[in-house]
């Protein structure tokens, strides 16, 4: 799938959050955990990288340890971890989840920053828990054989990151939080660069009503995404900029103005949409409605405040969602006409046939008296799951 079909979802889902892995740091010389010759085909994670190990292999927990924490002290910040930043500053991308511990992101100058598995800026007394050093200062205790470094008071100084058997940092808790604040509204999610295979942030992406993943593998969660990049992340995250850009007349992207959110109000039209039920009696007054509604988006949308003075890619998006609201409105012109006697009846057909069905299912299953009012509900259930289905067919079978 292409940038395109990830620009026309950002218009209409402003301010995705983002959510990175390993791989967006791969460019910059990191390896990640599972590519071929990544970390996990040289040290076992579990044996080095573990709660357990820190107290039972110091040793091996710090030789590994400190190879990777220079690579990642050396690296300097990519496309990707830039682009990101780009974005995030010009109001197009939101907030920014990442399982990565090395700091890139902000090296990036990305903001917003939720780590879940922590990072290697520091290190804390696994003991007193006050006493917090620098990664420059843990790297010299071990460097000159202290290994494990230990706090003044004794106790193990300990990288900041999140291990195996750790618990989950409150950035994550946060990042969680914050997302299910806005659990009403309709929101979407970027995921750059992870195999989804570490639980629990591999789940974070499904609080989301659109998920959109840009990754040079198959991942964990492809078959609910709605969008797949298959492709480098530097590289599509260029291409993304570039065609930004480009919709800007070539011009430098300006940031959007902070209450630039029009779209929502296509997201507002479909769910209204969607939820048009043939078996509710009310569906006429909902699609009347919906007309309504859909007048005013076109009204708002084509007076759209301070038009003049928009940059280009403002206006496309506007244009774009206009397009869209009339797109939605023929698409209900031509599937819904509230004088269609046959379409009246539906409710009551439905709800007869699918009456009959259910008693047969209930008496071949238990042989018992059938509760008419468990029965009710069980349709009514049914028929709220196959309206939207029924509505979007076209309402072709009754014809
Ligand atoms: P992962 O290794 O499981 O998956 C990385 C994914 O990125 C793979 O699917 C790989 O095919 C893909 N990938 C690699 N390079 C890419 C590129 N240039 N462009 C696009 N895709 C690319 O990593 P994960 O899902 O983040 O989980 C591993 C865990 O390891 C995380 O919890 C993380 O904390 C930790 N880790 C962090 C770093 C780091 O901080 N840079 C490095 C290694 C591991």
């Amino acid at each position: 799938m292409s940038i395109i079909a990830l620009i026309d979802k950002l218009f209409i889902y402003p301010r995705p959050w983002v959510f990175t892995g390993a791989g967006v740091s791969t460019e910059s010389g990191i390896p990640d955990f599972r590519s071929p010759g990544g970390l996990w085909d040289k040290v076992d994670p579990m044996e080095n990288f573990s709660v357990r190990s820190l107290y039972t292999n110091p040793q091996g927990f710090f030789t590994h340890g400190i190879e990777m924490f220079k690579s990642i002290e050396a690296a300097e910040a990519n496309a990707a971890h830039i682009v990101i930043g780009e974005l995030q500053s010009k109001r197009i991308f939101g907030p920014l989840l990442t399982q990565n511990v090395d700091s890139l992101h902000q090296k990036g100058g990305a903001f917003n920053i939720y780590e879940a598995h922590g990072h290697i800026r520091t290190a804390t007394c696994l003991e007193c828990r006050e006493i917090t050093v620098s990664l420059a200062e843990l790297m010299k205790k071990v460097a000159d054989g202290e290994i494990p470094p230990r706090c003044d008071c004794g106790g193990i100084l300990k990288p900041d990151v999140i291990l195996f058997g750790d618990m989950m940092p409150d950035d994550f808790q946060e990042a969680c939080n914050l997302t299910r604040c806005f659990n009403s509204e309709d929101k979407m999610i970027i995921v750059v660069g992870s195999s989804l295979t570490v639980a629990p942030v591999n789940s974070f992406p499904l609080d989301f009503n659109e998920i959109c993943i840009i990754n040079n593998s198959s991942t964990a969660l492809d078959k609910q995404a709605n969008i797949i990049i298959n492709g480098s992340a530097g590289e599509s995250l260029l291409d993304l900029k570039n065609k930004l850009v480009e919709l800007n007349a070539g011009e430098e992207i300006k940031a959007f103005p902070p209450g630039f959110i029009p779209g929502v109000m296509i997201n507002y039209l479909d769910k209204a949409i969607k939820k048009i039920n043939p078996i509710l009696m009310e569906a006429d007054k909902l699609v009347n409605k919906l007309f309504t509604d859909i007048s005013s988006s076109k009204k708002i949308l084509s007076q759209y405040p301070l038009m003049d003075k928009r940059q280009t890619i403002e206006k496309a998006i506007i244009e774009n969602l206009y397009n869209k609201v009339i797109q939605m409105e023929n698409h209900l012109k031509e599937n819904y006409n509230p004088e269609d006697k046959e379409l009246a009846q539906l409710p009551e057909y439905l709800y007869n046939v699918l009456a009959a069905n259910f008693k047969l299912i209930i008496r071949y299953k238990s042989q018992n008296i059938i509760d008419e009012k468990v029965l009710k509900e069980l349709i009514l259930q049914f028929l709220g799951v196959t309206g939207f289905y029924i509505f979007s067919m076209g309402l072709a079978f009754i014809h």
